[in-house]
């Protein structure tokens, strides 16, 4: 059962329940704070197997969300939305259309946009009766270049941290899932000199990046045991695992997944073993960060977006200077980062 004492332990914040029993809306929107900015965050709309574990989802992507926000220095909250898909037949414009209302009602302090199983058509729909919505067709697009370029200048300072090289040029990365980010950070890379070993379940996905980048194709199964210099994970939660982390064999693990760690006493398993790794929230948030100009009241500008995206460079060298000099792991130092911004 959620108690108060949930949100206590995640520092919320609120969290909303809105059921429309015309349309079959059930959805939990979670607002971790407001203290910088609206609280702008993804709407994810899955199957979940209780209502427990739908509000749970919310309020641990909405306290990410925060924590993301925060460690890129955006005027913003942190927030998510959950929406519960319905198990059988459902109109899925009026159901995006209560949930727009629901978005709607709270004034602005939650914004959405596009997460799991949304898309820019979905927004279109909850556009209709809010303009608290980003991501629609009229919006800034699809994030994941943005999110890419990001991730590169990341592993650009983790390679700087760890082995002393000012670029990627004959670096090997290993990356599992050449989706959408997955491969434009493949081509940021290749474009960059780097080597290129990548996984995908899906063939189509993995062709495309061996055919146009030259990278050499493993299997899913395999992706994490490469001998590399860089691993980066851009495809499910939780790589870094009880299973995976023996058969690691990269130097520095730096991805786009959210929720790379299975648990956090997995970064300290990964920093007994030598390796170095970028936090998941503070490296991937370039697709943030274009929402958060597309949002801005000045209206949105790509060449800030770019000079803002390219700082996850200096933040990652922040994070990791300071993880070598109080001896704290990197992990531990964004979450401090991102508090000291928040309370501070
Ligand atoms: P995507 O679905 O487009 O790509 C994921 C890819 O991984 C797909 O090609 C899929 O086939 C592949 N994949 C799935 N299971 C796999 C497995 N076991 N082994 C190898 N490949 C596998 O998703 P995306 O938008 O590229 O996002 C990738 C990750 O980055 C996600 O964790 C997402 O939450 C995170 N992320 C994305 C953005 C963004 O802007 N899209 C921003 C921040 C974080």
């Amino acid at each position: 059962m959620i108690s108060f004492d949930t949100l206590v332990s995640h520092g919320f914040g609120s969290a909303h329940v809105f059921v429309d029993p015309c349309s079959g809306l059930r959805s939990v929107i979670a607002i971790h704070n407001t203290r910088h900015g609206a609280a702008i965050g993804g709407s994810r709309f899955v199957s979940y197997l209780s209502d427990e574990a739908a509000w749970l989802d919310a309020i641990r992507l909405a306290r990410g969300m925060a924590y993301k926000a925060a460690v890129a220095g955006l005027p913003l909250g942190g927030g998510k939305a959950v929406i519960m898909k319905p198990a059988g037949e459902f109109n899925r414009e009026a159901l995006f259309e209560a949930f727009g209302r629901a978005v709607e009602s709270l004034g602005g302090a939650y914004v959405t946009c596009e997460d799991s199983g949304t898309g820019t058509a979905d927004m279109d729909t909850v556009r209709r009766v809010t303009r608290y919505a980003m991501g629609s067709t009229a919006g800034s697009g699809d994030p994941s270049p943005l999110t890419a370029f990001g991730v590169r200048r990341g592993i650009e300072a983790a390679v700087a941290a760890k082995l002393g090289r000012d670029s990627v040029d004959g670096i090997h990365v290993a990356i599992q899932g050449v989706g959408h980010v997955g491969y434009y950070l493949a081509k940021e890379l290749a474009d960059r000199g780097a080597r290129l070993t990548v996984a995908d379940v899906n063939a189509e996905n993995l062709d495309r990046a061996v055919r146009e980048l030259g990278a050499t194709a493993v299997s899913p199964e395999a992706i994490h045991a490469v001998a590399c210099d860089v691993f980066a994970p851009c495809a499910l939660g939780a790589p870094v695992n009880d299973t995976t982390l023996p058969q690691l064999a990269c130097a520095i693990i730096a991805g786009a997944a959210n929720n790379v760690l299975a648990e956090p006493r997995h970064g300290q398993a990964l920093a007994d073993r030598g390796i170095l790794y970028a936090p998941d929230y503070a490296i991937n948030s370039g697709g943030l960060i274009n929402v958060a100009f597309e949002y801005r009241p000045e209206g949105y500008n790509a060449a800030e977006v770019h000079a803002k995206v390219s700082a996850v460079y200096e933040t990652m060298a922040t994070i990791f200077e300071r993880s070598a000099s109080i001896g704290r792991l990197p992990h531990e130092v964004a979450d401090a980062m991102a508090e000291e911004r928040i309370y501070g």
